[in-house]
């Protein structure tokens, strides 16, 4: 009932607006890119956030995981609008926040009001760029075990067409350097935080600059909620 009557208020003052700001596919704004579904929306709004480190986070040639627009960002968007049936295509309100830190990530998605949170991250380990043996693959983070289905959908649409060998859904303390993610632990929406693949192995990085695998985000978010198609205008 709260979220019917938040979405029909978000509604109204959109189209009030609407006069002047016929919503482009995306629009900037507020150091975000924003992504509104012109084909209907259906009342859920996904948050993407995409790594942001401090803008020097490098893997093989030249990669950049955490820049402003790189790297993760370039994900992020190709997730909300891009190749294949991507979240808007899906019908979902999505932003892509950039440049700021975790916490200001969070805050934004909190008050933005996110039904899902994302954060975005390639992983990282002594570049093995050019050698050919092992990839490592793409993790799934959780906190809270109410975290573990959406963990596990990610895991299971994008694990595959990522050339990572370990793909796995995991316990914060288990596979990552912390004993608990601000990005995990803040969002008031349902939460996942990926490791998409290693950018320290070529294979890797040639992945995360291919742009036909991103719909699967979409893919997933769909999955764990049911493909909700219900749409609210
Ligand atoms: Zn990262």
């Amino acid at each position: 009932m709260k979220k019917s009557l938040l979405a029909a208020a978000f509604v109204a003052s959109f189209l009030i607006g609407a006069v002047v700001a016929l919503t482009p596919a995306e629009a900037t704004g507020g150091g975000a890119f924003n992504y509104f579904p012109s084909n209907g929306w259906n009342g859920y709004r996904v948050f993407l956030s995409p790594a942001y480190h401090g803008g020097a986070n490098k893997g093989c040639s030249g990669y950049v995981e955490d820049g402003l627009t790189t790297g993760a960002v370039d994900i992020a968007r190709e997730a909300a609008s891009g190749w294949g049936t991507d979240l808007l295509n899906r019908h979902y309100y999505v932003r892509v926040k950039m440049g700021v830190s975790a916490g200001l990530k969070v805050s934004d998605s909190n008050a933005w009001g996110a039904d899902m949170h994302i954060a975005m991250h390639s992983n990282a380990k002594a570049k093995i760029c050019g050698a050919g043996a092992s990839y490592g693959g793409t993790l799934a983070i959780w906190e809270y075990s109410s975290q573990i289905a959406l963990a596990n959908q990610f895991k299971a649409r994008i694990g595959p067409s990522s050339p990572g060998t370990g793909d796995d859904v995991c316990y914060v303390a288990s596979c990552s350097q912390y004993p608990t993610l601000a990005e995990l632990r803040e969002p008031h929406a349902k939460a996942a935080y990926l490791e998409m693949e290693f950018h320290t192995y070529q294979l890797g990085v040639d992945w995360l600059l291919d742009r036909t695998w991103q719909w699967r985000i979409g893919w997933a978010v769909d999955k764990y909620w049911g493909y909700p198609r219900d749409l609210i205008y």
